[in-house]
Formats: structure tokens, C-alpha cells, sequence
């Protein structure tokens, strides 16, 4: 920020992170615009930053807002690149950068950033416990929750800032450097956004992009994606496999296959040297499903990365019980277990949590239409999923899947005339009555939630809440 004292800065998009980075720059002595196409009354951020001084634009993007004396503008990483303000400022080459590469720039804490399509948050809780366990005093933020300028701002040099990003985010990053940065994994969503996959692919690359072999790249080696990563940067790189044993990094022996649950799996840690270091047993781990054997391998490296001990590591993997709205265990009604995944927001993280179940799945699915067609859903469909209740605006295209699949107890929850509370205890007391004896009833809706929602999280709790009501 000190480079641009006395020079414009617009920034895009209030919401936490444009106050803080509106802030940030405000006190270094730059002229700061802030802009939101939302209307007045619905930033009521802006009082605040008005009373120190800075302007603020609301209700439209007005014209001439960048224009050549314009040195920088932060975008919210939310808002496409499409928008005029945003190409203008590509026509007159002036940099367009996220909160992300801000808060690298003021950070004194080496940063460990986690970024992929689907186990960022759990993965990042877990290396933050991690490293709290080995006494790392670790500062945990990004996409998570905390605005990443503000406890950047907090960081002294002793701290490990522990970062999740989305594409997004790493989309309009420059100079941003991660110590440890780990890719988990890159399945096809957020097309919308990004255009192609090529382009998603490159933001989440970018992760690495000015790494050197100083700084460590944690790497699926199961995804090919992510694979093919590993020969395009410099970084060191320490990989993960739950399919094969590897010669360095961590992996389970054996290998997960599919049809062997009875068989005694192993996360093991093989060293530089070739030696190899058991951790703990796969069945120790406190969270179930084969996709947190992989967040576990993830959040291990990166502590290991960071040079814990594999004793507190095997701990911590032992005492996580995972974060709300993912996989996570609600309550018994007769002979029934309810589980809430509303944090499942596409098709491939519902799958994942599917095949975690060995019991046969009610599952309660939809949300906002994001253009797919949900046959990906097909195979768990014909087999781990027994009965859907299907709402939201895609329930439509997920009940044409299940019919394909020849599932026979559908039922689809009219939305119109009600809000999503009713929407929800009515879809909630259908899955209940089409639930058999034995069976899982599953909230896991392989879309997001903002077409009856304001977040995934008043839909998890909302569905939460009718389970205990019922
Ligand atoms: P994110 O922060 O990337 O959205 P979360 O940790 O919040 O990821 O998990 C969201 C959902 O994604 C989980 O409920 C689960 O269904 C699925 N999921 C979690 N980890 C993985 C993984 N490693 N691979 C695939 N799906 C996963």
C-alpha cells in the first residue's frame, strides 16, 4: 500500500473484504473510491467508511469511476471481469488485483494457502489444528470466513497465516508467494464464472506461479490435474495419494480400493530419505469418507511441510470431528439417521459423500440452476440412492435423473407458494416418510443454495432445525 500514498485506488465490491482493503489503503495515505452496484440500503458498510473520509458509490457503476489517474483497483473476487470498470481498466493497463494479493504485500507470517474445487475449509481447519498443536500460532482466513487483509494486518512474523482461496481469489494475483500452497483437487465447476476449464485450471495454478524451489507445492497425485501441475512449476513438490504408495510423500498402505472396507488402511509418511513413518490407522480418523482420507493426507503435508511433529499430526487427525455443514451427523428418528451436507454445492462433493455411506440414501438434493444437466448423479443413483426428494429450481432436471436411473420413491417439493422454511420441513418430512428402516435420510443438494437461501448455512441450519422438530 505504501506505493500508492497519495494515489487513486478503487476498490470493487464492499462486503468484508473491499472495507477492509478500502481501509487499509485509506489509512496509507491513498485517495480511496469504493463502488457497489448494490443499492445504498443494502451496504450499510458504507456509513462507516464515509465517516472516515473515503468515497463511496453505491446503486450503479458510474462512468468515468477509473480513468487514467487511476493506479490500482481491488476487485472483489466475486465480480466478473466483464463489468466496464473492469475492462476499462485493462484498456488502460492499470492493474486489477483481489484482496489476496493485497494482503501477501502487508503480511509478515509466511502463508500457507489451500486452494481446489471441493475440501478446501475442512482441509484448512485441520492444518490450522495442526499447526496450533505444534505450537505454530496460526492465523486461519481467506474464503473461510475472516477477511485475509484485516488478520493479515495481525500477523507477526512467529504467526503461519493459513489461507483458503478460491479461483477466484487467485485469479487476480500478481506477485502472491505462498510458502506451501496445496492444489487438492480441479473438477468442472464454476464454469459459469470462469468461461472455460482452461482458465479455471490457470487461477488455480496460479497458486504456484511465483514459486521457486524454496517453497513447497502440496499435490493430489490421484487427480490429473493436478499431476500434470507438478511438471509445470518449480516448486518442491510433496504429493498426496490415497490409489498407490508412493516413493516420497504421504499415501495410505494399501491403497483405498473400492470393496475392501474391512481391510486395515494406513496414512503413512514415506521421507526424503525413503523412510517410511506410519501415522495413524485410516479407521482412528475422527471424520468418515474416503474424500477426508484425502483432506487428511493434504492438511498432513502441509504441516509437515511446516515442520510438525508427526506425533501432534496423528492427533490431531485422530481428534477432528469436521466442520458444520459437511457431512455432518444431525440425529436419530426411529430408525433413521439424518446428516446434514448442505455445503455439498456440486454434484461431484454430493457423490464423494454418498459413497461415504454404507446404508442406502433418502437424499434431499437442488438449488440455483447453474446450466448442468446433474447426469453425473446417475451411477449413485442407480446404486447407493434409494429415494430423493428433490427442490429448488433444478428439481426438475435431478428428478428426470432419478427417474433414468429407474429409482421408484421420488418425490419433488413445490417451492412457489412457499418460503424456504416450509420448503425445507416439507421436503425434510417427505424424505422421512419415503426413509426405510436402516436408511440415511441426506441433505447434500449438489447445487448452491442462493435460489431460496442467502447461504448454505441457513439452509444446513434450517434443515437441521426440522429434523429436530420432526
Ligand atoms: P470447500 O470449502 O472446497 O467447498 P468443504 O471442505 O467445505 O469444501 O467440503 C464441501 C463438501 O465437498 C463436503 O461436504 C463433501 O461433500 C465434499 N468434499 C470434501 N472434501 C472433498 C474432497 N477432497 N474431494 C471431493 N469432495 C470433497
Amino acid at each position: 500500500p505504501a506505493q500508492y500514498r497519495g494515489r487513486q485506488v478503487v476498490i470493487l465490491g464492499l462486503a468484508r473484504s473491499g472495507v477492509a482493503v478500502a481501509k487499509l489503503f485509506h489509512e496509507n495515505g491513498s485517495v480511496v473510491a469504493v463502488n457497489d452496484k448494490k443499492e445504498r440500503h443494502l451496504c450499510p458498510e458504507a456509513d462507516e467508511l464515509e465517516a472516515l473520509g473515503i468515497s463511496v458509490v453505491c446503486g450503479s457503476h458510474p462512468e468515468g469511476l477509473v480513468h487514467e489517474g487511476v493506479a490500482l483497483v481491488v476487485k472483489n473476487p466475486g465480480i466478473p471481469y466483464t463489468i466496464e470498470p473492469v475492462r476499462r481498466a485493462a484498456e488502460l493497463e492499470i492493474e486489477v488485483v483481489t484482496e489476496v494479493e493485497v494482503a501477501y504485500h502487508i503480511c509478515k507470517a509466511p502463508m500457507i494457502a489451500i486452494t481446489g474445487s471441493n475440501g478446501k475449509t475442512t482441509t484448512t481447519t485441520w492444518t490450522g489444528l495442526m499447526l496450533e498443536a505444534g505450537g505454530l500460532k496460526p492465523i486461519v482466513a481467506g474464503n473461510i470466513g475472516r477477511a485475509l487483509t484485516e488478520a493479515a494486518l495481525e500477523a507477526e512474523a512467529d504467526n503461519r497465516m493459513v489461507v483458503e482461496l478460491s479461483s477466484f481469489q487467485l485469479k487476480g494475483t500478481r506477485a502472491f508467494r505462498p510458502a506451501v500452497g496445496a492444489l487438492l483437487n480441479v473438477y468442472e465447476t464454476h464454469l459459469d464464472y470462469h468461461g472455460t476449464m482452461d482458465d479455471y485450471v490457470v487461477s488455480k495454478t496460479k497458486l504456484f506461479a511465483n514459486h521457486t524451489e524454496a517453497d513447497t507445492a502440496v499435490l493430489n497425485w490421484d487427480d490429473p490435474v493436478c499431476r500434470q501441475t507438478a511438471s509445470a512449476i518449480r516448486s518442491s513438490v510433496l504429493p498426496f495419494s490415497v490409489r498407490e504408495e508412493l516413493s516420497y510423500g504421504l499415501f495410505v498402505q494399501p491403497p483405498l480400493a473400492a470393496g475392501d472396507e474391512d481391510t486395515v488402511h494406513t496414512i503413512v509418511y514415506r521421507d526424503k530419505d525413503g523412510q517410511a513413518h506410519r501415522i495413524v490407522p485410516v479407521r482412528e480418523l475422527g471424520i468418515p469418507g474416503s474424500h477426508n482420507v484425502e483432506n487428511a493426507l493434504a492438511a498432513s503435508a502441509m504441516a509437515i511441510a511446516s515442520s510438525v511433529e508427526l506425533e501432534t499430526i496423528a492427533q490431531v487427525l485422530k481428534e477432528f470431528r469436521g466442520v458444520e455443514h459437511r457431512l455432518e451427523y444431525v440425529a436419530q428418528k426411529g430408525d433413521v439417521l439424518f446428516y446434514n451436507d448442505s455445503k455439498a454445492t456440486n454434484p461431484t462433493a454430493t457423490i464423494k459423500t454418498i459413497e461415504s455411506f454404507k446404508q442406502d440414501i433418502v437424499l434431499i438434493a437442488g438449488g440455483l440452476d447453474r446450466g448442468s444437466d446433474y447426469m453425473e448423479l446417475l451411477p449413485v443413483f442407480q446404486s447407493r440412492v434409494k429415494g430423493l426428494v428433490a427442490f429448488g429450481e433444478t428439481k426438475e432436471k435431478i428428478d428426470r435423473v432419478a427417474r433414468l436411473a429407474g429409482m421408484s420413491r421420488i418425490k419433488t417439493v413445490d417451492t412457489a407458494a412457499k418460503g424456504a422454511r416450509e420448503t425445507v420441513e416439507e421436503a425434510v418430512r417427505q424424505a422421512q416418510a419415503l426413509a426405510k428402516p436402516g436408511d440415511v435420510v441426506l441433505l447434500s443438494p449438489a447445487c448452491a443454495s442462493w435460489d431460496m437461501f442467502s447461504s448454505y448455512e441457513e439452509r444446513g441450519s434450517m434443515f437441521k432445525e426440522s429434523v429436530h422438530n420432526l
